[in-house]
């Protein structure tokens, strides 16, 4: 057996606990195991009724955040944009006027950190929008100062690519040359025309963007950054400067915030992602998202398990000090429980995997009272619902909603006192993880017997807390052996019954049996 966390806990420099009122300790294991809520602010709650989410209503509503059990919260971008996701920046060094004022943010960090709770932010460096004044100035003239904070090409020489057709993971883009609709020259942008991409063969772009890095941490007071488009900075056929850039900016950053939080969004496969991590120490694994909804697809447990597996091992051969940022959704991806085929019980028992498996977790805002939402994007950032529409003084009309109404979800208000409702399952489940940690921090070995096909079964281990967990994946009720000295149920959803030596789990049941020896 390998311990392949035991790396991971020495690095853990402080853990927070507090008593839950009832046996074990709730503890705080973020970064390396704590749990990220994503937070679309558009959405999220309107405060002063003009229609559109703000920051005062993320003050508001931190006690959800924190009533749920997160430890963190990662905000989509917060800086002014002409679009409503923010993802094309035109002013690195401030806030969107619609989410409100520098000072409210300011004051939002305070009351976060006093609850314990980390912010991290949407840091788009990629690209900015056209209407950027970089870009207002780079597309003047040749030789205007700013003309290689972009990347230009006359046009003739890139005749072969300008028409190309390029399809990847995380673009509905196909083309990446754009007219700027004068002269001969075509600027570059990854995404779309409105994202012109920043030059980052130019020191001077480097150079702005640590400054930007330096502002939000050292005037502002962020406890780190979410890098978008991470694998974008140089093009595809130059990864080996895409890595070394993220080495820099984490090397400048941490020159300035020595515990500074650093996770990349390198939309890929392992094999692609992992080469980023001595620059980015957290990554999303898009493999385990993918994987999850293919488990159920497939009904195939150890499929799940087997792949996530293959990703640690494949990680700590490139480095022992990293995050494997989890996720069962988030903000690019159609709402977990659309993917699963709006079935309640898989989605429940999908984020008890996520909860009983190795990782730092995020959780896509409203996922936790089983929002829906599909492409396009918009309907996946849908309003928030906290209470029935009559009452929810809150809820944001920037869009009108087409999957998560109160006909399909039910409101948060409601779900409180609802036993059986997603908002208890999610706070029962994280609860658990927080409180066991073998859960949170140990490692994972793969149950190695016979085992009907939808099940996952593993353990986790830490110290002196071993655990074996089990999921059933399927409609059908299952057996198993159970390993022996691993009596003590301390999870059950969906009534499994420990009999002797067997397990017996019904549809979608979920168990996490804990060693007496
Ligand atoms: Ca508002």
């Amino acid at each position: 057996m390998r311990n392949h966390f035991i790396f991971i806990f020495t690095l853990l420099t402080i853990t927070v606990s507090c008593s839950d009122g009832g046996g074990k300790e709730v503890e705080n294991h973020w970064p390396y195991a704590g749990i990220t809520y994503e937070i679309f602010i558009q959405s999220f709650y309107d405060s002063d009724g003009d229609g559109i989410g703000d920051i005062n209503g993320v003050i508001k509503k931190l006690d959800h955040v924190k009533e749920l059990g997160a430890n963190a919260i990662w905000f989509m971008p917060i800086m002014p944009s002409p679009s409503y996701h923010k993802y094309d920046v035109t002013d690195y060094k401030a806030i969107h006027p619609d989410y409100g004022t520098m000072d409210d943010f300011k004051k939002l960090l305070d009351e976060a950190h006093k609850k314990d709770i980390k912010i991290v932010i949407d840091m788009i460096i990629n690209h900015t929008s056209t209407e950027h004044p970089w870009f207002q100035e780079s597309k003047k003239s040749r030789d205007n100062p700013f003309r290689d904070y972009y990347v230009w090409a006359q046009k003739d020489t890139i005749a072969d690519y300008i028409n190309k057709k390029t399809i990847t993971l995380d673009s509905d883009n196909i083309r990446q040359w754009h007219d700027p609709g004068f002269g001969t020259d075509y600027y570059y942008g990854f995404f779309y025309g409105g994202m012109p991409d920043l030059n980052f063969d130019n020191p001077k772009v480097r150079e702005e963007i640590f400054e930007i890095g330096r502002f939000w941490l050292e005037e502002v007071g962020v406890d780190g950054f979410r890098l978008d488009a991470a694998k974008h900075i140089f093009p595809d056929d130059r990864p080996e400067d895409n890595h070394a850039f993220w080495k820099e900016f984490r090397d400048r950053m941490t020159a300035i915030k020595p515990d500074i939080y650093l996770v990349g969004e390198v939309y890929d496969r392992k094999e692609i992602v992992a080469p980023y991590l001595p620059g980015l120490p957290a990554l999303f694994n898009f493999d385990f998202h993918y994987t999850l909804i293919e488990s159920y697809q497939k009904e195939d447990g150890m499929l799940l398990a087997n792949k996530q597996k293959g990703v640690l091992d494949f990680y700590l051969d490139i480095t022992k000090d990293f995050i494997d940022a989890t996720f069962s959704s988030n903000h690019d991806q159609p709402r977990l429980l659309n993917s699963l085929d709006e079935n309640p019980r898989k989605l429940k028992q999908a984020i008890n995997i996520l909860m009983t498996m190795p990782g730092a977790p995020y959780l896509y805002y409203g996922e936790e009272i089983g929002m829906l939402g599909n492409k396009p994007d918009e309907h996946i950032r849908e309003p928030f619902l906290w209470d029935i529409k009559a009452n929810d003084k809150g809820r944001t009309k920037w869009i009108e909603p087409i999957y998560s109404i109160d006909e399909t979800v039910t409101p948060l208000a409601i779900q409180k006192s609802m036993s059986t409702s997603y908002f208890n399952h999610y706070k029962e489940i994280i609860k658990l993880r927080n409180s066991n940690r073998a859960l949170a921090l140990g490692n994972l070995e793969l149950y190695e017997g016979e085992l009907p096909k939808p099940v996952m079964a593993f353990f986790r281990m830490h110290k002196n807390q071993d655990v074996f967990v089990a999921h059933n994946l399927s409609d059908l009720e299952v057996r198993l052996e159970v390993p022996e000295d691993y009596q003590h149920l301390i999870y059950n959803y969906g009534m499994a019954e420990l009999e002797g030596k067997q397990v017996k789990l019904p549809a979608y049941a979920s168990v996490v049996i804990e060693r007496e020896d």
